[in-house]
């Protein structure tokens, strides 16, 4: 089987909330859809979202980066998946955004070959995943009615965005806990918005609301700090924006700087490399979470469900990226049951049928 074409197709569609975090704020899905074709008559499909708030990359870049990519991967077989990452290192530096959406396509194309759904190619621990339900950063009550309606509708676990000032962040804490009641876990995201001590003693007065953990409370540069607040906080730290690839995961698990790490497709470069976080990870007892970008359509969080349902040291997602738009462009992939359940489809590769061309630039 050999690529005979990749296709790129720029897709921007608001969200139907704006999501406010420590860096910003985000109000579109912002994504490169690729189609690979074969000669074989199989299309396998990808997406790179460059989430600039995070990766620092953006839309323009990650298409022409994917154009340069598809000029190298042209007659490679797409289900060698090691041969293509090494085509792919060996053109470009980096582009974790770009090799993601190739990577995801060559491997919808490996399970449509061979007949198999891609949670099940990966490890097929199970064919299903929860995710939580990420809340921005607003007034103290709005977030917790925000809260108060997605326990309503469902989700046990909610991912709160903290990370501006020590009192407001308490006082958005507090309010969630008293609108969701005891039984909801309450997960926290600084994105990087506090420094050591101050995140060691916010956490400590946090405390009192039963927190399951905090991603990523110091810059992703500080690993000194990093290391400090997981040393010195009784509330477990997960890495995020510090954990870039595997090497990142090798020297975090190794100096025990975190409890937990966040792997995102689009900052390690797609399965091959998210694999192999999880693996190191694992070999130090040290659970993952499977993350998405907020600005990701739900083709990556398809390929990003399957790996998590597939493999057991994945033990958390937080994949609710297509939740927040209000119509998807493509159609098939997971379904959702029970308001929070991710359900992979046994249909081959990721299960996408096709992509809604009236959706596309
Ligand atoms: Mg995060």
């Amino acid at each position: 089987m050999k690529i005979t074409d990749i296709k790129t197709h720029m897709m921007r569609v608001p969200l139907t909330r704006p999501l406010h975090i420590s860096l910003g704020v985000i109000t579109h899905a912002v994504s490169c859809l690729v189609e690979v074709e074969t000669d074989e008559g199989i299309i396998g499909y990808g997406e790179g979202s460059p989430g600039p708030l995070i990766t620092g990359e953006n839309l323009e870049g990650t298409v022409e980066t994917v154009r340069v990519l598809r000029e190298k991967l042209m007659g490679t077989d797409p289900r060698d998946i090691e041969a293509v990452y090494t085509v792919m290192n060996r053109a470009v530096a980096y582009a974790a955004t770009a090799k993601a959406a190739l990577d995801i396509a060559c491997h919808d194309i490996l399970g449509k070959s061979s007949g198999m759904p891609l949670y099940k190619l990966l490890g097929g621990l199970t064919n299903t995943i929860e995710t939580d339900i990420t809340v921005g950063i607003a007034a103290p009550e709005s977030m917790a009615e925000r809260a108060r309606e997605h326990v309503k509708a469902g989700f046990n676990v909610i991912k709160t965005k903290v990370g501006t000032d020590i009192e407001s962040d308490l006082a958005r804490v507090k309010a969630i806990r008293e609108a969701v009641g005891d039984d909801v876990k309450i997960r926290l995201d600084a994105n990087q918005g506090w420094h050591g001590k101050e995140a060691v003693e916010l956490l400590k007065r946090l405390n009192e609301y039963d927190i399951e953990l905090v991603e990523q409370p110091v810059p992703r540069y500080d690993f000194e700090g990093l290391k400090y607040v997981t040393a010195h906080s009784s509330v477990p730290v997960m890495a995020d924006e510090s954990c870039w690839d595997s090497r990142d995961a090798l020297k975090l698990v190794s100096e025990r700087a975190v409890d937990f790490i966040n792997i995102k497709l689009m900052k390690c470069g797609g399965l091959y490399e998210a694999k192999k976080i999880v693996n190191i990870a694992e070999a130090a007892g040290v659970e993952c979470m499977l993350g998405c970008m907020a600005e990701e359509s739900g083709i990556a969080v398809n390929a990003a469900a399957a790996l998590g349902a597939a493999l057991k040291n994945i033990t958390r997602a937080d994949l609710d990226a297509s939740f927040g738009l209000s119509e998807l462009p493509y159609e098939g992939g997971f379904t959702v049951a029970d308001t929070r359940k991710l359900v992979l489809p046994d249909a081959a590769g990721l299960g996408i049928s096709g992509l809604k061309e009236e959706m596309l630039g």
